[in-house]
């Protein structure tokens, strides 16, 4: 059982047997150093009805999505905490 985790760059899936609620590392794909997200918060980004996305939502990076839903109060999770 591995857990998914997202390049919140260029999206490539990277596979670990633990469960946090992002890793960082360097993308083998895009090189870009940067938070990859877990797929579960991928796919509660994708359920924010368009409404509440800001301005410039599509040229955000995943991270920089799932920090601004956070923010906002968009989505109910503690990025900080344990999951
Ligand atoms: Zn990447």
């Amino acid at each position: 059982m591995t857990e998914s985790y997202v390049c919140p760059t260029c999206e490539r899936v990277e596979e670990r047997s633990y469960r946090v609620r992002f890793i960082i590392l360097t993308c083998p794909d895009c090189g870009e150093n940067g938070r990859f997200i877990h797929t579960s918060f991928v796919d509660r980004l994708e359920e924010i009805p368009e409404s509440e996305h800001p301005e410039g939502w599509a040229d955000m990076t995943l991270d920089e999505r799932l920090l601004y839903a956070v923010r906002e109060g968009l989505l109910q999770i503690d990025i900080t905490g344990p999951m």
